[in-house]
């Protein structure tokens, strides 16, 4: 062999990149990982298709709340629990490393009941909290009203769950990401991940534009677009659930609590202003804000608080939310031998941002989980295909 092409496979060696774990995705789910292994002492490294968190993590409202808004929720609500009793802990520790805030207000949230029902509907909604082990109270309109006097006139009851909280996901996104890097975690922008290095069994690790990244451990955290990363659409089939959200101001009118009816959610923030959304459409990764999103959005949020109308629209945009055929995160180990995933969060990705990172990091430590997360197994796509083919007639 001639000495130049000896060179070369030295070079095309050394300069392979070598990590405990490679992350592909850079949202808030792949960033917390990246926090809780880098501090567990392992080598971190996330991998983004550009500049980090600047998908659905950026787009979110960034509530956080157990409670199901319908039944195909229920299924979340015990993890979801588990991730809001992590928060505080999580935010107080990111804001310590970072040495930036995250705009964390545990203020409770309020859901408003317009039904002419509405007796019927308040003792079901109490009852449906109570069981899951939720705290909620029934309140009266005028009790509702006199806590957050911009409520309209028509409300006819409301539920306040009092322990419950909202976060400013752009805040918490940035400040995750430095304190990942704090802890020792290397992030790279602009660096797209094209597939999983397989090998038989195994995965060894990412291929990152015509690299290969070598790990023991991957976890695919990219959000909506995991499933176009190759080798990796069996596991994490997701698919963009776009949401619509406008960031409103207004002089004269003061909202505490993150209040919710039928058609729209409305989140304060710490700087004053008023977030209202959102709009769920599944139409491709398109984001553009469309003139039909934006008159939901408004009708409704106007109806909830009527002094809005006189609100200045500061910002509106859109985000890909991560769904799934189930609409449950998709959650743990696959069977290619050092392989997870972390995605799917759909409309809770910010509520179980904590808890996803928790349970990763204890999977790539311990080898066991303090959450029983088998419902959220990746491989349950892959047993749904088999039963779908078997059942097929040749
Ligand atoms: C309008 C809206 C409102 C929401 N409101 C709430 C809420 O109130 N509460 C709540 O809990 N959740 C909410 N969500 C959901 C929550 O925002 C998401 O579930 C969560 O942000 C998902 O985070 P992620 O890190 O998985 O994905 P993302 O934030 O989308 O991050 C994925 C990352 O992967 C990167 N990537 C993609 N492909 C590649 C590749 N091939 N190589 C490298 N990098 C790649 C992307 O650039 C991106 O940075 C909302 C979402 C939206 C859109």
């Amino acid at each position: 062999m001639s000495r130049k092409r000896v060179n070369v496979l030295r070079t095309s060696t050394a300069s392979m990149k070598k990590c405990d774990v490679a992350i592909a995705g850079g949202g808030v789910i792949g960033g917390a990982i990246a926090l809780e292994l880098a501090r567990a002492g392992l080598r971190v490294c996330v991998f983004d298709r550009q500049k980090p968190g600047q998908e659905a993590s950026w787009a979110s409202a960034g509530i956080i709340s157990p409670a199901p808004e319908n039944p195909g929720m229920i299924a979340t609500v015990e993890l979801g629990k588990r991730s809001a009793a992590l928060y505080p802990e999580f935010v107080a520790l990111v804001e310590e490393i970072s040495g930036q805030s995250t705009g964390y207000r545990r203020k409770g949230t309020l859901e408003t009941i317009f039904s002419h029902d509405a007796k019927a509907e308040l003792s079901t909604i109490i009852a449906l909290h109570h069981g899951l082990g939720l705290e909620a109270e029934p309140l009266r309109a005028e009790d509702a009203r006199e806590l957050e006097p911009a409520l309209s006139d028509e409300l006819e009851a409301a539920v306040l769950r009092p322990g419950e909280a909202s976060i400013d996901n752009r805040l918490l996104t940035a400040a995750v990401f430095e304190a990942a890097q704090r802890s020792g975690a290397e992030i790279l922008p602009a660096r797209r991940v094209k597939g999983i290095w397989r090998d038989g069994a195994r995965c060894r690790g990412l291929l990152v534009g015509n690299e290969k990244v070598e790990a023991p451990r991957t976890v695919i955290a990219a959000g909506c677009f995991s499933g176009m990363i190759e080798g990796v659409s069996a596991y994490a089939p997701v698919k963009p659930a776009k949401g619509q959200m406008i960031a409103l101001r207004a002089d004269n009118l003061n909202i505490e609590r993150v209040l919710w009816s039928e058609k729209v959610y409305l989140v304060p923030r710490n700087d004053g202003r008023i977030l209202a959304g959102a709009t769920v459409e599944y139409v491709g990764f398109d984001k553009r804000v469309t003139a039909g999103g934006i008159e939901k959005i408004l009708a409704a949020a106007i109806e909830l608080a009527p002094g809005l109308k006189d609100a200045r629209i500061e910002e509106t945009w859109a985000g890909l939310r991560p769904d799934s055929a189930d609409h449950l995160p998709i959650l743990g180990p696959t069977d290619l031998e050092g392989l997870l995933v972390a995605t799917g969060h759909f409309r809770s990705g910010i509520l179980l941002t904590p808890v996803t990172a928790r349970l990763i990091r204890e999977w790539i430590t311990e080898q066991k989980v303090s959450v029983d997360w088998e419902r959220f197994s990746p491989l349950r796509f892959l047993s749904a295909a088999a039963r779908t083919s078997h059942r097929t007639p040749a």
